[in-house]
């Protein structure tokens, strides 16, 4: 069986628990149904990162040394994938996860190897000629199948587009070195570490609470906080909420906010223009509360609430406080 290779990180290693973050164990999951799962992991990973790997599907972890991997930016990341692929020969595909880094990674990859790049994908399938990619295009309203016609398809996956399985198998480290390859690369000159909130990431989040305009003030987001908590899941805002100063730009979901994709979308006092839309169309569940019947993300919603959000938020935390 061909390997099928995916990368873990650079956002996704190291954990602050050591482990693997989730999107690479999703990564994983759909690496099965191609073939045989390989990590790779730049410079040396933990006992629990190669067990977490193992015992989501990987066989074989490639523990790639690049120098200059932790302050060079993305380059390190790109030439130790390359480094594998043409150690493994012919992998059957690449799979990368949809972070920034993880994407640039990609690209230098597919251009470095000639191959087809396929991003965006919310499922990769087996077909008879090489692996399908499935795309969710144009507000969810289109599917999109395509492959790659030449090399090694790279793809870049969206969050949650899998449900990581654990095989409770065990992977066989390899090592690799790379030389440095002299590409010009950007520098880490700092790392801070940003306040956590304690909720999950909003781009990687299962299930993802969004507040609009119709919250009325910056206090509304304490009930969109509310259900998200209760639910364990990230808290988003639409462009208006943000430009109004509600709620921070780093949540912002749309076209010139971020992407997600979660199980569960709930939108509150949110209208459904479509540069939101853009940025939430691929949502599995998508849940509005808008008081107004004729607001557009009803058309894409699958369960809709026509109501006031400060009088159906505050029952909706009730209820799921109680369920606990
Ligand atoms: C180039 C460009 C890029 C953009 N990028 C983005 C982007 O990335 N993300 C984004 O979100 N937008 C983006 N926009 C803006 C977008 O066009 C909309 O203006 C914005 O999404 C509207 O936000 P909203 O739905 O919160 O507000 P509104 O459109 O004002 O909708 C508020 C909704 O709340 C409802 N409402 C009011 N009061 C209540 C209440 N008490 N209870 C329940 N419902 C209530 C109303 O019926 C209405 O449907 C972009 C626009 C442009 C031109």
């Amino acid at each position: 069986m061909s390997d099928v290779l995916v990368l873990v990180g650079p956002a996704d290693h190291p954990d602050p628990a050591g482990g693997v973050r989730k999107p690479a164990l999703e990564l994983l999951a759909l690496a099965r149904s191609l073939g045989d799962p390989a990590a790779v992991v730049l410079g040396t990973p933990s006992p629990e990162a190669v067990e977490a790997l193992g015992a989501h599907g990987a066989t074989t972890v490639w523990a790639v040394q690049v120098p200059g991997a932790g302050e060079r930016v993305v380059a390190p990341a790109a030439a130790a994938l390359e480094a594998v692929v043409r150690e493994v020969g012919e992998p059957a595909a690449v799979l990368v996860g949809a972070a920034h880094d993880a994407r640039e990674a990609a690209a230098r990859l597919a251009v470095r190897l000639g191959a087809g790049l396929l991003t965006d994908a919310v499922d990769v399938q087996a077909g008879p000629e090489g692996p399908v990619v499935v795309q969710s295009v144009f507000a969810g309203a289109y599917v999109v199948r395509s492959r790659a016609v030449r090399g090694v398809p790279v793809v870049v996956v969206k969050p949650n587009s899998a449900a990581p399985e654990r095989t409770g198998g065990t992977a066989a480290v390899r090592e690799l070195a790379v030389a440095d390859d002299g590409v010009p690369a950007a520098a880490v000159v700092e790392r801070r570490e940003r306040a956590g909130t304690g909720r999950p990431e909003l781009t990687e989040a299962s299930v993802v609470v969004a507040g609009g305009r119709g919250l009325g003030s910056g206090e509304g987001f304490a009930l969109v906080e509310r259900v998200a908590d209760a639910l364990g899941g990230a808290v988003g805002a639409s462009r208006a909420a943000v430009d109004a100063g509600w709620y921070p730009h780093s949540q912002q979901v749309g076209q010139t906010g971020k992407t997600v994709s979660p199980q569960l979308y709930l939108a509150a006092g949110i209208s459904g223009a479509i540069q939101h839309r853009a940025g939430m169309q691929t949502s599995r569940t998508i849940v509005a509360v808008n008081k107004d019947p004729e607001a557009p993300l009803f058309e894409i919603a699958d369960l809709g609430v026509v109501g006031d959000v400060n009088e159906v938020l505050p029952q909706l935390a009730e209820e799921l406080e109680a369920r606990g």
